[in-house]
């Protein structure tokens, strides 16, 4: 079922005949019906015992092993499942604990590192010891994906052992499920590159630290009778200094040198030649290249691998459209021609989409024949397998099947709306453009809005609670009639924003009770967009996501979000900001259709947004936020592809926004760091107002914002919403001063980091008193400084 050596091509009737294999690098972990997530929060809450969420966390590893033999898969991989995060498994397998979380090793340490622990909730804590105060491990998006992982935290002084061999652990219990598994590691590369370390140290000078525990996991999976691991390093897929070059060189020298076991090392989001040079040259005994990002590269790679055994990303394992198989065979054939031996595989793991489309209930019958889940992509590569080494006949049925179904999707009317190309063929230049520059719009909106001196305000969303959630389930079922619904969302919405006013918030929100998810809820009431039952993704941790499905031209049929903002405005004399989701963000976190360039998608979405504003206006609403939390993640891995996707999604946020007057302040909001490379275009979107996430990395990231001498005016979130912890107020102050030696006070706005959806009120609510409390504090030390 897997390769020992390299033989030589049978040849059939006269024709040389390829070894084909089928591998997968990864299945969802999430388990068919999300029972991760539901054993994870009870236990989180007290209710179960570990040993219950263990229990679980086996039954989705047997399903998925079980489910994946079955599909005929040669290859199965282990040690892709996660109770929270592979980075974070990796960091936990090499000792790489902070201090800060304590001594012991244990699970409890392992969920602190993930979520953090306010002082008093230490309770669970296996060492029994009170760990007070702890921020949770920085956490940031997986390269492009919209995947959240937990970064390393490393020093110099960072020593490294083996604490947990989990690869080992999981490649056992598979084996004595009878299946054979290639265990799959995150890369000492990657993950070195990944780690977040004070000031300027570079943490790849702890290598040679950390290649012995590397080593000691391989061997002892050689001993337990591994051939082969899969070896993720998608840092392969970024730009490579001397530093990183030097590091893989050095690694898979050691690796080839004494660890016994051949190595498959993956690379994936992204493919570039100069890294795949270097990777071919690498002493590893295979490769693994995404060919869905780079398509142009396939023909050649026969060539480039030499000896080594090819694997080929052939079926995307980031979008869920069926594949179009006869187009690919015509490109396989000619490169299998040429190979002994080749793998067929996903591009990527299939964390990043759903489980299986047959779970699917009411997606209709035409849409759901255009898609293909992770459970389907597998079958895709078996046919692909059989397509290629007994021929196309011997699949025929099976690839008239999948070419009816494109030529159908190609011709459904559903998909092409020509009042929508005919709009956006009609956009003029100046409608990205506001009516005047920043300083002048800046001051009609202070005279308008009247705001304190660093104004106060949070990012959207108050807690989704159970209740809240269980009316929408229950209105969902028709269980609760829409008055009822309408009632119970405008009380909540009502409490919101009394106690917004009572806490001395100075710009409020409606709380967003009505939206089940950022995207979801636009997409509802947008053409061209389709919803599934159960296609939840993992985002992080235990909160998943179900992206929508964007795929066809998209309009808005009529306004969207007027009819909460003008309800919440009409409560109070303070400015409630009306909410939209941005053009990139809604095409970011969803599946969206690959038959037309993104870009032109997004001018879609844009237009729809552009009209939303101009509702929401002149309903009366003054303070418009267009949040672009995935702003960052949609950019290319390639830093040569970077700028045309700055352009055109800078555009397309102008496109959304700029049609609103001089007077009404138009913000934006932006989940995560690393802003530096893209500063630029955060100022060329020209928001009056930003808020960005900086709370995890301690303000690190203003350094951009200080350097580049950002115009307009922004919010450095001042705590973490993604963990339960809550942040005293001197923290808090100690942030804005930090925020305030390199922003002007006329520039700086307060706000957690990000929507508190995902919080409880027990939490929310003294978390932000106390935040209020440190602006206050702040704007006293200014005032008697000036
Ligand atoms: N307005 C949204 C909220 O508060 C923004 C969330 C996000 O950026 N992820 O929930
Ligand atoms: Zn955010």
């Amino acid at each position: 079922m897997h390769i020992g050596i390299r033989f030589p091509a049978p040849i059939l009737n006269g024709v040389k005949m390829t070894h084909i294999q089928t591998a997968n690098l990864g299945f969802p972990r999430i388990g068919e019906k999300r029972e991760l997530k539901f054993a994870l929060e009870s236990h989180w809450s007290g209710k179960t015992s570990e040993a219950e969420l263990l229990t679980t966390a086996a039954g989705i590893r047997a399903r998925n092993w079980k489910r994946q033999a079955q599909s005929g898969l040669d290859i199965v991989p282990s040690n892709d499942f996660s109770l929270y995060d592979h980075l974070l498994d990796t960091a936990f397998m090499v000792g790489a604990i902070p201090k800060r979380f304590g001594e012991t090793a244990d699970l409890a340490t392992y969920f602190r590192m993930a979520r953090g622990q306010a002082r008093g909730q230490a309770g669970r804590s296996a060492c029994g010891h009170d760990h007070g105060d702890t921020t949770a491990l920085d956490m940031t998006k997986w390269f492009n994906t919209n995947y959240h992982v937990l970064l390393p935290e490393l020093a110099p002084d960072t020593d490294f052992a083996l604490t947990t061999n989990k690869p080992l652990a999981e490649f056992m219990e598979a084996k004595a499920q009878g299946v054979h598994t290639r265990p799959v590691l995150v890369g000492p590369v990657t993950f070195l590159s990944l780690a977040r370390t004070d000031s300027h140290f570079d943490a790849l000078s702890l290598l040679s630290k950390l290649l012995p525990v590397y080593m000691q996991v391989l061997k002892t999976l050689a001993a337990a009778g591994a051939d082969w691991v899969q070896i993720d390093e998608p840092v392969l897929a970024q730009e490579l200094d001397g530093q990183k070059r030097w590091a893989l060189d050095t690694a898979y020298k050691s690796f080839a040198r004494d660890a016994d076991i051949k190595v498959m090392l993956t690379s994936y989001f992204d493919t570039r030649l100069a890294n795949l040079r270097l990777a071919f040259d690498l002493p590893v005994a295979g490769l693994h290249v995404d060919t869905v990002s780079r398509p142009d590269l396939l023909p050649r790679l026969p060539e480039l691998a030499k000896d080594k055994l090819l694997s080929l990303g052939v079926i995307d394992g980031r979008n869920i459209w069926k594949t179009d198989l006869n187009a690919l065979l015509d490109r396989l054939e000619p490169v299998a021609a040429q190979l002994d031996q080749v793998i067929l595989a996903p591009s990527c793991s299939l964390l990043h989409v759903p489980i299986d489309l047959n779970a699917e209930t009411q997606l209709d019958a035409e849409l759901t024949s255009w898609l293909a889940f992770a459970a389907q992509k597998l079958d895709e590569l078996q046919l692909l397998k059989r397509a290629l080494s007994e021929g196309r006949d011997a699949v025929a049925a099976d690839l008239k099947a999948n070419a009816e179904a494109l030529a159908a999707r190609k011709a459904s009317k559903r998909i092409h709306n020509p009042a929508v190309a005919a709009r956006l063929a009609a956009v003029t230049p100046a409608m990205y453009d506001r009516q005047s520059p920043f300083t002048e719009r800046s001051r009609k909106q202070a005279r308008r809005l009247n705001l304190p001196l660093l104004p106060t305000t949070t990012i959207g969303s108050f807690p989704q609670t159970a209740e809240v959630r269980q009316a929408r389930l229950k209105h969902n079922r028709g269980e609760l009639s829409d008055a009822a619904y309408d009632a119970f969302l405008k009380a909540e919405t009502e409490r919101a924003i009394r106690w917004q006013e009572e806490i001395g918030l100075d710009v409020l929100v409606h709380g967003e009770f009505e939206r089940n998810d950022m995207v979801q809820y636009f997409g509802e009431q947008m053409d061209g967009y389709a919803f599934t039952q159960a296609g939840w993704v993992q985002s992080y941790g235990s909160r998943y996501v179900r992206p929508p499905i964007l795929y066809g031209d998209v309009s808005r049929p009529k306004p969207m979000t007027v009819a909460w903002a003008a309800y919440a405005q009409s409560l109070t004399d303070k400015p409630v900001k009306g909410m939209l989701t941005g053009p990139v963000t809604l095409l970011q976190w969803a599946f969206v259709r690959d038959d037309l360039p993104r870009e032109t998608v997004c001018r879609q979405v844009a237009l729809a947004l552009r009209d939303e504003v101009l509702d929401l206006e002149a309903a009366g609403v003054t303070i418009i936020q267009i949040d672009e939390a995935a702003f960052r993640e949609g950019m290319p891995l390639d830093a040569s592809e970077a700028a045309a996707y700055l352009d055109w999604a800078v555009a397309c946020f102008r496109l959304a926004s700029a049609g609103a007057a001089d007077e009404t302040q138009i913000h934006s909001h932006m989940c995560y760091s690393d802003f530096n490379a893209i500063i630029d275009a955060i100022a060329q979107m020209d928001a009056d107002v930003i808020s960005i996430e900086t709370s995890r990395s301690q303000m690190a990231l203003l350094e951009a914002f200080a350097d580049f001498n950002y115009p307009n005016q922004i919010g450095p979130g001042v705590y973490d919403i993604h963990s339960p912890r809550v942040p005293s107020e001197a923290e808090m102050a100690d942030l804005l001063r930090a925020a305030l030696k390199r922003l002007k006070p006329q520039q700086l706005w307060v706000n957690p980091d990000c929507g508190l959806k995902t919080r409880g009120w027990d939490e929310t609510r003294p978390a932000l008193e106390r935040m209020v409390a440190a602006a206050q504090r702040l704007r006293a030390d200014l005032s008697v400084e000036a």
